[in-house]
């Protein structure tokens, strides 16, 4: 009985066979690869903004004109902000610096927005 079987391009319409022990095809890999690194440097664009000086003094401003949650606050629940969100990510190539893309949000309403946005296609 054979253990391993080479298994058929995880990609719709290709039946290349996949490289050992990867989903996809080889040319389907190079692809997927990309645009994981595509979604990576813009990320790191993001990075680079949220350890920036002025990043850090701009959020803290932003805090004290914005102190609620503003997703609490619309349940009703006065919830002091710790973290300001960028409503449409930058990792879809929203401009960081634009404030009326910045939203405070507490920790854990934060959280809960970061874990829907997938790369793209979300709705922000
Ligand atoms: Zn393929
Ligand atoms: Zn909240």
């Amino acid at each position: 009985m054979p253990m391993a079987q080479n298994k058929e391009c995880g990609r719709p319409a290709c039946h290349k066979i996949s490289i050992y022990g990867k989903r996809y095809c080889e040319e389907h890999t190079k692809q997927k690869d990309k645009a994981d690194y595509e979604l990576y440097r813009k990320n790191d664009a993001g990075q680079k903004v949220y350890k920036s000086a002025l990043w850090k003094k701009s959020r803290v401003s932003f805090l004290a004109q914005h102190p609620f949650c503003s997703v609490c606050r619309k349940e009703g629940r006065l919830t002091t902000a710790t973290e300001v969100d960028h409503v449409i990510p930058i990792a879809q190539g929203h401009d960081p610096w634009d404030v009326e893309n910045w939203d405070s949000k507490c920790a854990s309403c934060h959280a809960k927005k970061t874990a829907t946005e997938v790369g793209f296609g979300s709705k922000g």
